[in-house]
């Protein structure tokens, strides 16, 4: 079901016109309103004037996660405090969070971002949505609550964690759809299959949409074959609003950008040029519509590429790869570049592990060492070192041809491997406490 046609198809051209106008709009008001929109441009020399088109994106500034902190908290914000509505804040790892703030109208667009995806679901006014990602200044809970109000489905809000309840009200009350990280999913389907008194056979789901955090074709077949459901990817990000930026159609061959709303640009990292159509980079968002606080061109970290061909469900909008993995998550072990994804990948090639893992890097006097936990699934498993070894050979060899270094593969109790509620941790680096 596509819930706003004019918007999700509509032709290049009149799409073309419509980002035109609106980002002229937005460059005007961050020019007249945001300090620090002035001094950028100024720096650069352009004017408001200077953007006919959205072509003319490319004179613009770019904004960093960085700027945004050293904004903290309200620097960027376009309009008086009293127009905002709410507040929401990223999860710093360290530090200040990120904080984005809200005006109803920005309200409103960020639901219509997910309900666009939901409705590609086939999600409407007969469904009950679980909503398991965490409430709070995190932009998941709320923001998929938004959107499931937004077409009209009953909204169960449980929020993350309290597993057992949680499956146990997913069976009583009807759920239907599922919406939390694709790594909690993965926990609540374990707790499914371990539970003596919720059976999968019993309960309604139908479909997921998994968020928040990069996952693979891999974890995807793994959560619809465990949840008997079919699983799509939100994309999305507290910057621009949450999630809802874009989402999977029932095709699964991408996920389409809602660029009426938030303008993609794909750039080389290194040089910050645009790329070429199709090529590998790093993803940029302008937000388009935004009035609370309007950003130019922030860079994600995110890495993959933009696909303009027309989709079979005949959405128009530009469809984006799987994200290879954010730049930030890159690890650089012995000089190979390494994305915890890949990892992930490679697992869910081999039907004897479960997809958890967990990395740790180290370094042994000049060498880095990248020590890997893996699970057997519990009908593979034995204590037994040697009834392990015959598992272990063919991981190895895989992970050294895709990823090009060599782990140190530890074999651990089904079960053993922490399970997260949010989003994933995947990695220690221990280097880093080392200098
Ligand atoms: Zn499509």
């Amino acid at each position: 079901m596509i819930y706003n046609a004019k918007m999700e198809c509509m032709s290049r051209e009149d799409m073309r016109k419509l980002q035109s106008e609106r980002l002229q709009k937005i460059v005007k008001t961050c020019y007249e309103k945001v300090p620090f929109y002035t001094r950028k441009m100024d720096e650069l020399g352009v004017k408001p004037e200077d953007i006919k088109s959205i072509d003319d994106i490319v004179k613009l500034p770019f904004t960093t996660k960085h700027d945004l902190r050293d904004e903290y908290p309200y620097g960027l914000q376009a309009v008086p405090q009293s127009e905002i509505r709410r507040v929401h804040a990223s999860s710093g790892t360290t530090g200040k969070p990120v904080v984005a703030t809200y005006t109803q109208n920005d309200l409103d667009h960020w639901a219509e971002g997910v309900a666009r995806v939901l409705a590609a679901g086939g999600v409407g006014k007969e469904d009950v949505v679980q909503v398991s990602y965490g409430y709070g200044l995190f932009t998941g809970g709320l923001g998929a609550h938004d959107g499931a109000n937004k077409v009209g489905a009953v909204q169960l809000p449980t929020s993350a964690g309290n597993s057992e309840k949680q499956t146990m009200l997913m069976q009583d009350l009807g759920s239907t759809v599922l919406a939390c990280t694709p790594s909690y999913a993965l926990h609540l389907a374990e707790v499914i299959e371990n539970s003596d008194k919720v059976n999968l056979k019993d309960l309604k789901l139908r479909v997921g949409f998994f968020g928040a955090e990069p996952w693979t074709e891999g974890m995807r077949r793994e959560l619809q074959s465990k949840l008997g459901i079919k699983a799509y990817d939100i994309y999305g990000l507290t910057e621009m609003s949450g999630p809802g930026v874009g989402g999977e159609c029932d095709c699964q061959d991408g996920t389409h950008l809602w660029e009426d709303m938030f303008f993609p640009e794909i750039i080389n990292p290194e040089t910050l040029q645009p790329c070429a159509p199709g090529e590998f980079g790093e993803l940029v968002f302008t937000s388009l519509c935004k009035e609370a606080m309007p950003i130019i061109r922030y860079r994600t970290r995110d890495l993959t590429r933009l696909n303009y061909g027309k989709c079979a469900c005949g959405r128009t909008a530009v469809r984006m790869d799987r994200i290879l993995g954010r730049s930030d998550d890159m690890l650089i072990v012995r000089g190979v570049n390494v994305f915890p994804s890949q990892i992930e990948t490679v697992l869910t090639e081999f039907p004897v592990f479960t997809p958890q893992y967990f990395i740790t890097i180290d370094r042994k006097g000049n060498e880095d060492s990248f020590d890997l936990d893996v699970e057997l699934r519990t009908e593979f498993f034995s204590p037994n070192p040697s009834k392990q070894m015959p598992y272990i050979k063919p991981l190895y060899d895989r992970i050294v041809s895709l990823c090009g270094i060599k782990p140190n593969i530890h074999i651990k109790e089904p079960g053993a491997i922490t399970r997260s509620i949010g989003k994933a941790k995947h990695v220690e680096d221990k280097r880093n406490f080392r200098g």
